[in-house]
């Protein structure tokens, strides 16, 4: 049988649990994974109760949770660790954006300390991922060779977003930014097959002029790499595009040393979201996220789910930048649409912590009628979905790689609802984490 030639051919690890959460609202009680441990890294052999995978791999070495919940990892597909030291600078709230954007830009740390600083803030976020359950995650960096050098090993499973400005005066250093984000041939294909992936970030429409971003998206479909961009992220956005004016046109005119606008920028009436379509990014061929979407009405909905993008929703760096006061987000309306939505935390500069637990269980407090179980999947199964990481994590099924976590209760929750319901309620660190089906951490007074 297949299933006894894999145990033959590779070293199988069996992990039986109270429960196992699969993924997409199954729930198998009594259940277990067979991890394969493979040259290529952990993958998960196989899914079943626990007596039927004892049987079918007599040979495995057996580890036994108890009453724990085994769930899929969480995907974090938005976030800045390099922007981990303005942990302390949450007290800017009361910041107009594009003020918080000056504050954020002058705050950088000094070419001297910024190898220091970034490299620790990157090494804090990701041990702070892995802490809370999060195996993956999409972050956009702009010091890109800082960052991917602090990523380049162990966990979490990282999209690494190169991000690029091209705007005005600065539009000539496309062609070099592009080239740095994108790193090296030789790199990208290694990278793809490990736990590091490079992507592309051009940032946002008032900071990249849509010719640029048309360059950008030619270069990613070329190369195969995903995308993500902030967009209508901001009302004032679509001010901006149409005649550079509101406040980001004036913020860029008043920012002497910046001084970016020229006469050369190209001017977009219709708004973030119909310029983002007209530069192709909505129709890219490689997973594209849109960071926000904080504004969209009805026809602008409807242009997104004719594109192939998905949107991450940051609830509570949405909040804090006062978006929620103005209108709700439309992200059930999204889903209503077969729009992805998955949920992100965006940095430590907006948000209190880097938990897309903590991001869910927020949305689940402020409305209890929320399916808890569509929650969780916004933080798993749609956030892998997002990153184009559908074929490697984000579920717990016989292919995917083995990014696990173990979750203890008083009993075994009876159903995959009132698991998440319970999560949800009472959001806590995971008892142990798994990435490519290897054990980052030990849960106390567990043993085969
Ligand atoms: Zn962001």
């Amino acid at each position: 049988m297949g299933q006894a030639s894999t145990s033959q051919r590779s070293r199988v690890t069996l992990l039986q649990a109270g429960a196992v959460y699969t993924g997409n609202g199954h729930w198998l009680r009594g259940g277990g994974l067979a991890i394969a441990h493979t040259s290529a890294g952990g993958v998960i052999a196989d899914v079943g109760s626990a007596a039927t995978l004892r049987r079918r791999y007599p040979r495995a070495i057996i580890k036994n949770y108890g009453s724990r919940v085994l769930m899929p990892g969480f995907v974090n597909a938005h976030t800045h660790l390099e922007l981990g030291y303005l942990a302390d600078k949450l007290s800017w709230r009361r910041l107009a954006f594009p003020q918080w954007v000056v504050a954020l830009m002058a705050a950088y740390p000094d070419a001297q300390s910024a190898q220091a600083v970034i490299t620790q803030a990157v090494i804090r976020g990701r041990r702070a991922s892995l802490a809370a359950g999060v195996t993956c995650i999409g972050d956009i960096c702009r010091h890109h060779t800082l960052v991917r050098a602090a990523s380049r090993h162990g966990g979490p499973r990282t999209v690494s977003f190169g991000e690029i400005t091209a705007l005005g005066r600065s539009r000539h250093l496309l062609t070099d930014r592009l080239a740095a984000a994108m790193g090296t041939a030789a790199a990208r294909r290694h990278k793809r097959n490990s736990l590091l992936q490079i992507g592309l970030s051009p940032h946002a429409p008032y900071s990249v002029e849509g010719p640029a971003l048309e360059r950008i998206v030619a270069a990613a479909n070329k190369a195969m790499l995903p995308l993500t961009m902030h967009l209508a992220e901001l009302a004032a956005e679509a001010d901006f595009l149409r005649d550079a004016s509101g406040p980001l046109g004036r913020r860029w005119q008043v920012m002497k040393t910046l001084n970016l606008l020229d006469d050369a920028v190209p001017h977009f009436d219709g708004g973030p979201i119909r310029w983002a379509a007209a530069h192709g990014l909505l129709r890219a061929r490689v997973p594209v996220v849109l960071a926000h979407i904080n504004y969209a009405d009805n026809a602008e909905l409807d242009i997104l789910a004719a594109g192939r993008a998905a949107v991450a929703y940051c609830p509570r760096t949405r909040h804090y930048f006062g978006h929620d006061a103005v209108a709700p987000h439309r992200w059930r309306d999204m889903l209503a649409r077969g729009i992805n939505v998955c949920l992100a935390t965006d940095s430590l500069a907006s948000s209190p912590d880097i938990s897309v637990l903590h991001e869910a269980a927020w949305l689940f407090k402020r409305d209890p009628s929320l399916d808890p179980v569509m929650l969780i999947e916004l933080i798993t199964r749609r956030g892998a979905a997002a990153l184009g990481l559908t074929g490697m994590c984000g579920q717990l099924r016989k292919g995917l790689r083995g990014d696990i976590q173990a979750y203890g209760f008083g009993a075994v929750p009876r159903s995959a609802r009132a698991f998440a319901e319970e999560l949800l309620a009472a959001p806590r660190p995971p008892d142990a984490v798994w990435l490519d089906g290897a054990k980052s951490t030990e849960p106390p007074g567990e043993s085969a």
